[in-house]
């Protein structure tokens, strides 16, 4: 399939198959392909907490293109094929499997608040759990018995599904420990890629600071949706702050024409 001259739709005319928090998900020019929108609207707290924060849509595109491109280089199966525009990507179509996957490097947030451990406090080792993704129960943590029994994913899946985390994990440990951040923990999402009869799971979704706890190593300061979970302000400042280091945006540029304006909502 020709994936580098798409067949140009109006936005206007685009079938939307899917509206989440932060992303829209429209029909794709060739079959077998979506095009994935980066809203502005950041939410926590299972949307109980909602604002739109002008740039952050421009921002988790482009970072997410970056991570996502280089695990495709190093054969880390996505869903990504190519940045569209400001703030889409043409992705491949996958039927998602219900759980986001989360693994951890230092405690923080519910994990801390769960065991009791100190946030900061570096994990004896990487740490992988699974959450059923179900915004009416406000996705529970749930075990690889309930995965398989409940049919969420097989207990081959599952393998694939842990292998692949680990090797996301390693490589944006060392990725963001090359430009002086720390990468707390993260959560992905997986899906089932069909082609010619065979199947495979691949990252899907976005890798971004909404989906990351990232800190600088030498001051600690948060540079994630934390910031946003906590009141601290200064939310696009610290997602440039990543794009920059990661040399995605130049010193001096800004994501948009406009500057960060914060929208209550
Ligand atoms: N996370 C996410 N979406 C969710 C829940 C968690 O992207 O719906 C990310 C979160 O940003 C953090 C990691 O998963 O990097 C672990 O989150 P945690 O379980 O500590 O939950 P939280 O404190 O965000 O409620």
């Amino acid at each position: 399939m020709d994936f580098k001259t798409p067949r140009y739709i109006p936005m206007s005319r685009r079938r939307r198959i899917y509206e989440g928090k932060a992303k829209i998900l429209y029909e794709g020019p060739e079959p077998g392909t979506l095009i994935q929108h980066f809203k502005d609207d950041a939410t926590a707290f299972n949307a109980k907490k909602h604002e739109v924060i002008e740039g952050k849509g421009v921002l988790n595109n482009r970072i997410s293109e970056y991570i996502f491109q280089h695990l495709n280089d190093i054969g880390v199966p996505t869903h990504f094929i190519r940045r569209l525009n400001m703030r889409e990507q043409l992705i491949r179509e996958v039927e998602i499997i219900p759980l986001e996957v989360v693994v951890r490097n230092v405690a923080a947030g519910s994990l801390a608040t769960r065991l009791g451990i100190d946030e900061g406090t570096q994990l004896p080792r990487s740490i992988i759990e699974f959450y059923y993704k179900n915004d009416k129960l406000s996705d529970p943590m749930v075990s690889e018995e309930h995965i398989t029994a409940f049919g969420w994913a097989s207990p081959q899946e599952i393998d694939d599904i842990m292998a692949l985390a680990i090797r996301v994990n390693d490589f944006l440990s060392g990725l963001f420990l090359g430009v002086g951040i720390r990468l707390v923990d993260f959560k992905m999402e997986t899906g089932r890629l069909w082609e010619n009869d065979i199947m495979r799971i691949v990252v899907a979704d976005e890798i971004s600071p909404d989906s990351c706890r990232l800190c600088d190593i030498k001051t600690n300061d948060k540079m994630d949706k934390d910031r946003f979970r906590r009141d601290m302000g200064g939310l696009v400042e610290a997602y440039t702050e990543v794009a920059k280091r990661l040399g995605i945006v130049a010193e001096g540029e800004r994501p948009q024409g406009s500057g960060p304006v914060l929208v209550k909502g």
